[in-house]
């Protein structure tokens, strides 16, 4: 028996495609966007960036005071909830609540993370603040995933967001615990890209170089102590590679929208570090 073979006169490439990137000025019209971590640094630059792109955004922070002053800052397209992304039961609030505000979640970045106090030796490590850091910076990223897919699987449509590190890329940049964070991050981002490509959603991180924002200014006061906050932002800012400019939260916010958008359609389980170059060919140097 021989199985009559059609031959399709289809063209290769869809007629729908389009070539170039999409309007500059709505790229996530009509979307809807849960960010942990937006009441500060790069969390609300990202908030700022998809709401002038057309989006409305739940920011979602454990400080109350200053989210809400974000949220107000950001105008109507923006609302603030606590948020502590250690708390399971905060983050499946923060997702019902954008729900039941917006009927949708299209876009959810796990963007909350901490640096920690720990000792240079394993030695003398306190297990409890390993935890700590774990519990926000890991556990509060799958808690994220988990609840975001939750809603997301249904529609078989979403995009997924963290935020990783170079220091998950490399050792000796951060202290060890932060840094065993964000390898967990970029892992957990890979394996989920993975079981959720059937459903239709993208998982994606960024990975940014140091960014003067107040955790980071905090770690710097650790290691630099007594030194003045203007002289520590130059510090973080010289340990840069690219001549001419420094890693700004507004450069991961414009990774961040685009690994939103539909523009990276296909971008599933990629990690985009923003640090130009620095992985490539440095080695810190204060
Ligand atoms: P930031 O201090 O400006 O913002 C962090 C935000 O997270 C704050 O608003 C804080 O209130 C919030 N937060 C902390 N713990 C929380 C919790 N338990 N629940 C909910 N919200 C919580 O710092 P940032 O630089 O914008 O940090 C954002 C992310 O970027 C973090 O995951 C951080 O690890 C990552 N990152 C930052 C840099 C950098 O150099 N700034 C580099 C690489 C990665």
């Amino acid at each position: 028996l021989r199985k009559k073979v059609t031959i399709s006169r289809a063209p290769v490439v869809s007629p729908s495609f389009k070539m170039g990137f999409s309007s500059q000025t709505a790229r996530l019209e009509g979307k809807v966007a849960l960010i942990t971590g937006a009441a500060s640094g790069i969390g609300k630059a990202t908030a700022s960036k998809f709401i002038s792109n057309g989006a409305k955004v739940v920011i979602a922070d454990i400080q109350q005071q200053l989210g809400q002053v974000t949220a107000n800052e950001l105008g109507p397209n923006a609302t603030f909830i606590a948020c502590d992304v250690s708390k399971e039961s905060d983050i499946s609030n923060a997702v019902d609540f954008t729900i039941s505000k917006h009927s949708q979640l299209d876009i959810m970045y796990a963007n909350a993370g901490v640096a920690c106090n720990t000792p240079p030796s394993i030695v003398d490590l306190d297990l409890a603040v390993f935890d700590r850091v774990m519990n926000i910076n890991v556990r509060g990223v799958v808690a994220g995933m988990k609840h975001a897919s939750r809603v997301m699987i249904p529609r078989k449509t979403g995009s997924i967001l963290c935020t990783a590190s170079v220091t998950g890329l490399m050792g000796g940049l951060a202290q060890h615990t932060y840094s065993v964070s964000k390898f967990a991050v970029i892992g957990i981002v890979k394996s989920l890209a993975a079981e959720l490509s059937k459903h239709g959603i993208r998982v994606n991180c960024v990975s940014p170089f140091a960014i003067p924002t107040p955790f980071v200014l905090e770690e710097m006061s650790r290691i630099f102590p007594g030194v003045d906050i203007q002289r520590l932002i130059e510090i973080t800012q010289n340990a840069g590679v690219l001549e001419g400019t420094n890693c700004e939260p507004n450069d991961i916010a414009n990774a961040a929208l685009y690994l939103a958008s539909d523009d990276a359609k296909y971008v599933s389980g990629h990690n985009l570090v923003i640090d130009g170059g620095f992985t490539s060919f440095k080695t810190l140097e204060f």
